[in-house]
């Protein structure tokens, strides 16, 4: 399983479909993508990367994300599939982990009017987002993420905000390749060897805004400086 997501310049649905391709390793059932092309167009179904890039309609847009499932909540079907997404179908969520008070939460938003279109723990991470939104993604993320118990790494997208993923880990790997003009994150260095050797590797329970041209990272509430490791890697 693993989670991708790319800003920058170049189509993103084919940057994030490779970048899935170098994490089969990981395993997985379901795979999906979420790239913002006016809209937020999300394509996703229990299939390989391979077949969900043969029927995917070209995306014209620069930054998404991306996710292979290993189904702990749910079966593997298209519904439950990531990127999961808010009722205003603005914001859209991949998840690896588990989130273990997802029913009690789920309860909640229900009763608060939130409609679920799977039956996965990580749809209550959208709709936690959508409660917490004021128009700053990362703090609603932040906030999202303090009512959660369990296990993450997520990177999520909002429509009205094109310029940033705002990615945070807790329990589960994340890491930031950085380009020039262009960033990555991934959930381990395979999925971005090829486009940088440079990495940031998020630690537990850190929170990063990342934009074309830089990120910002967050250690619980403290700004941090990220520490840029080089990776060596060989072209294939
Ligand atoms: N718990 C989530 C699900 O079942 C994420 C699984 C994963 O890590 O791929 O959809």
């Amino acid at each position: 399983c693993g989670v991708v997501g790319y800003i920058g310049y170049r189509q993103a649905q084919e940057t994030l479909l490779q970048s899935l391709v170098r994490l089969e390793y990981r395993g997985y059932d379901s795979c999906g993508i979420a790239v913002v092309d006016g809209d937020l167009k999300v394509f996703k179904d229990a299939v390989r990367v391979a077949d969900l890039a043969a029927k995917a309609q070209p995306l014209n847009g620069t930054f998404g994300i991306g996710h292979t499932r290993w189904a702990t909540c749910g079966e593997p079907n298209q519904a439950n599939a990531h990127p999961h997404q808010d009722c205003t179908h603005t914001i859209a969520v991949v998840h690896n982990g588990t989130i273990n008070n997802h029913v009690p939460l789920r309860s909640r938003l229900k009763s608060q009017g939130h409609v679920f279109t799977s039956d996965t723990d990580t749809e209550v991470i959208a709709h936690l987002i959508e409660n917490h939104y004021h128009g700053d993604l990362a703090s609603a993320v932040r906030s999202a993420l303090a009512e959660i118990e369990g296990s993450y790494a997520v990177a999520v997208v909002h429509h009205h905000e094109q310029d940033k993923l705002v990615v945070a880990r807790k329990g589960s790997p994340l890491i930031i390749g950085l380009g020039q003009g262009e960033n990555w994150v991934a959930s381990d260095v395979p999925a971005i060897l090829g486009y940088t050797n440079r990495v940031v590797y998020m630690e537990e329970n850190e929170l990063a805004v990342v934009t074309r041209d830089g990120i910002k990272l967050w250690h619980g509430d403290n700004e941090k400086i990220p520490e840029i490791k080089h990776v060596e890697w060989t072209a294939e």
